[in-house]
């Protein structure tokens, strides 16, 4: 436990626990996310505080979720000093994002060198709060950073990409080599900014449907979008779609699957007058 300075934590690998140790990588990221006096920043998983610390001088309001109990006990100690200091302990994923603004306070800024095995539900679990978010700063593996930013065409491009991008603008920042961390990952890791549309460029008029127009277009990669597609355009009677359906899911823009699931939601609707 908390020990003067000397605290020895053993990462825990089932919370993901890979701190960062070079003092390089931690000012470069808070560099990139530039926090302000009047900012409102959530921290997910701020684990030993190597990025906490930074945040809290820069004068922003700090809330940080972390879920492992003896950190977070730690992390209280460190900086019970900071008034603009609030740790929660608990699950970023079954935290309530909208409850963490304030009425009157700014939208927030999130930041975390997340654990690599919840990154994709707590980037979906923070997007359906997303009118309460300004941006999102996220250390990543690499891999999924360039599936997220990915292009139609790209390898990488598929469901993650086409949905982080339906809600998002998505920059690929910087790469993090395994060194950076303690204990050192397998894979090297990238930064990773996400910042949500004003308003959608292209609103789907049902997202479930959405979903689930991506879900089954990627269900065999090698399909083609017919294949693919099948079952839902024998479900709700539709025959033609307003796209080359002789191609491959992959080379689809994000418009083209808002346009897709935009004709499946209207004949649904239609079924059901
Ligand atoms: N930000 C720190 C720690 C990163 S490691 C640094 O860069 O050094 C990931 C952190 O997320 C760990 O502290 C881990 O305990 C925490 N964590 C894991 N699962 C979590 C969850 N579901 N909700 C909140 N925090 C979580």
């Amino acid at each position: 436990m908390a020990n003067g300075d000397s605290f020895q934590h053993r990462a825990r690998k089932r919370f993901g626990q890979n701190f960062l140790q070079d003092p390089h990588i931690i000012r470069r990221i808070v560099e990139a996310l530039h926090p302000q006096a009047g900012d409102s920043l959530l921290e997910i998983g701020p684990g030993q505080g190597a990025l906490t610390s930074l945040l809290l001088a820069s004068g922003a309001r700090v809330q940080a979720v972390e879920l492992d109990r003896d950190l977070a006990r730690y992390l209280n100690a460190q900086h019970h000093h900071a008034s603009n200091f609030h740790l929660i302990q608990g699950d970023i994923l079954k935290t309530d994002i909208a409850a963490l603004r304030s009425e009157g306070e700014p939208p927030l800024r999130v930041i975390g060198n997340l654990p690599y095995n919840i990154s994709t539900p707590c980037i979906f679990h923070l997007l359906q709060a997303r009118e309460h978010i300004q941006d999102m700063l996220f250390m990543l593996q690499r891999e999924v950073v360039e599936r997220l930013a990915a292009v139609p065409g790209e390898k990488n491009y598929g469901r993650l990409g086409i949905m982080a991008q339906y809600h998002c603008q998505i920059e690929h920042l910087f790469d993090v080599p395994p060194g950076a961390f303690h204990p050192a990952p397998k894979v090297t890791s990238a930064m990773v900014q996400l910042v949500p549309h004003a308003s959608l460029p292209h609103p789907a008029e049902d997202h479930q449907m959405l979903q689930r127009v991506v879900r089954e277009a990627f269900s065999a990669r090698r399909k083609t979008l017919k294949n693919g597609l099948r079952p839902l355009m024998k479900e709700t009677g539709v025959q033609e779609l307003p796209v080359d359906t002789s191609l491959r899911p992959e080379t689809l823009s994000v418009a083209d699957y808002v346009r897709i699931s935009n004709v499946f939601s209207l004949h649904r609707s239609q079924e059901h007058e």
